[in-house]
């Protein structure tokens, strides 16, 4: 059997190993000129060899894929973990920086709220019998229609309260807290508390020493010296067809390739664009074109000496969260992070990369009073990034019913795989999982 794969992100590599691990000869399509997609470290920018994320940033405990592919190419985790819980470190909110022990000065019920709404939000969850079925819930419909907007309004949150709530949907979900079904969110709880039980760990985010790319190009490299692997960089696929003889894909530079399957392992935005030569079936068409995705532009600014609150913040201005990334590299220098999500992350992808610098600079030293120098600093706004036109998936309301089974579903020869179509969503971990589920189904 022969089979295309296109995109050379964690599910496309994850789809060509085991794809020619079960006898499959395989090309591999890439746009860029590197291995990993949306995991992609900068160091280019910075001074003193530190470095930062541009895309994914932590690594999960109950990731096991990933930690299994770290462990395999000698990468190591950095630091001592982040539990989600301590990124209400400070609040920047009315020109003034709050610590968490006086911002409940500024409402005294503030945690209490936030603590509600979250417990609400999960609540949810445990319902839900089957994480990788979120049909499955005996609401479905009903919470499928429901946004995390309904559920803010539901526990009647304050100002504070309201803006840890709105920041969080756009820092996990990419998106504005109206676009984000609640069906969703219990899917997303509930394959996370899954994989904790199942493992016996407690969920604590890692960063990756050197950075993430580190585990893709690894893994990409070994790749490239297995028999049965082709790779090809910057050939773009802009034409897909199939009939019962195969699969043809054709390529920006004119090439047609043949193969009996195709998977195509990018983001479904950049597949909107392709010209679809065999008509797409109603449900998949409304679904590739129609699932939601959220945005993040992340900025990240080294400064000379570390001039600030350490920890995890958020504010109510441009920057959204700010913490330094740099926090487990060491040296005098460090960088401070901007992860700003949804709308304020679409917006700031309006204009260029030198005026977002400027405009997230300028605010992380309002936050933090910072006054020593700039050293470098970056920033990448994902929705306007062409081969990927957005963060991650976000199942809006009403689409985790209408689409997630379409979804993943083969279409003929041509099967999907990604983060958007795994059960571990939005991470590096689902994109890897669903290689292997695509090649599983490939060779069945
Ligand atoms: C800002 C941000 C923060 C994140 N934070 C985290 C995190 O902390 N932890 C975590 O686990 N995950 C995080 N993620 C999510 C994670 O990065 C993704 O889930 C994962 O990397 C997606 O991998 P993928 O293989 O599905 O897709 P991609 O990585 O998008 O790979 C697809 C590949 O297809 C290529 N391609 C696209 N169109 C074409 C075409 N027409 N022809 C040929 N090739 C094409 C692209 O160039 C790309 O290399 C984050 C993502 C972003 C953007």
């Amino acid at each position: 059997m022969r089979a295309i794969v296109v995109g050379a992100g964690l599910a496309g590599l994850s789809a060509v190993e085991s794809l020619a691990a079960r006898g499959v000869d395989v090309r591999l399509v890439e746009a860029g000129r590197r291995f990993g997609g949306r995991a992609r470290t900068v160091h280019d920018r910075f001074a003193h060899g530190q470095y930062a994320e541009s895309g994914a940033e932590w690594v999960d405990t109950v990731h096991h894929r990933m930690h299994a592919l770290m462990d395999r190419f000698g990468v190591n985790t950095l630091g001592p973990g982040l539990e989600w819980t301590t990124i209400r470190r400070w609040l920047f909110w009315d020109a003034r920086l709050y610590t968490a022990s006086d911002m409940v000065s500024l409402d005294p019920h503030v945690f209490e709220q936030v603590e509600h709404y979250e417990a609400t939000v999960d609540s949810h969850a445990v319902d839900l019998p089957d994480a990788a079925r979120p049909t499955s819930h005996p609401r479905a419909t009903d919470l499928d229609g429901l946004s995390l907007a309904d559920a803010m309004r539901e526990c009647r949150l304050g100002e504070a309260a309201s803006l840890f709530a709105q920041r969080n949907s756009e820092g996990e979900f990419a998106s504005d807290p109206s676009r984000v079904s609640l069906l969703f969110v219990a899917q997303q709880r509930a394959q996370e508390a899954e994989a904790a039980r199942e493992l016996g760990v407690d969920v604590l985010a890692h960063r990756v020493d050197g950075g993430v790319s580190r585990i893709a190009s690894a893994w990409g490299e070994w790749l490239l010296r297995r028999p049965r692997i082709t790779v090809d960089f910057e050939r773009s696929v802009i034409a897909v067809d199939q009939d019962a003889d195969g699969v043809r894909v054709e390529l920006a530079d004119g090439e047609t390739l043949a193969a009996d399957v195709l998977v195509l392992a990018t983001s479904l935005v950049p597949l909107r664009r392709l010209a679809w030569r065999c008509a797409l079936p109603n449900d998949l068409h409304r679904a590739l074109h129609g699932l939601g995705y959220g945005t993040i532009t992340k900025t990240a600014v080294q400064f000379d000496r570390r001039e600030w609150e350490p920890g995890y913040g958020t504010t109510s201005s441009i920057s959204q969260r700010l913490y330094d990334c740099s926090v487990d590299q060491g040296g005098s220098s460090g960088i401070v992070m901007s992860y700003c999500g949804g709308d304020g992350g679409r917006q700031l992808g309006e204009v260029s990369e030198d005026e977002r610098v400027g405009l997230i600079e300028a605010d992380m030293r309002r936050v933090h009073g910072i006054e020593t120098s700039r050293l470098g600093a970056f920033s990448r706004c994902w929705s306007v990034e062409p081969h990927f036109g957005g963060a991650y998936a976000v199942y809006e309301p009403g689409q985790v019913t209408a689409y997630w089974d379409v979804l993943r579903r083969p279409f003929g020869r041509i099967h999907l795989a990604g983060e958007h179509v795994a059960t571990c969503t939005g991470y590096m971990e689902g994109a890897v999982e669903s290689g292997r589920t695509v090649a599983e189904r490939i060779t069945a």
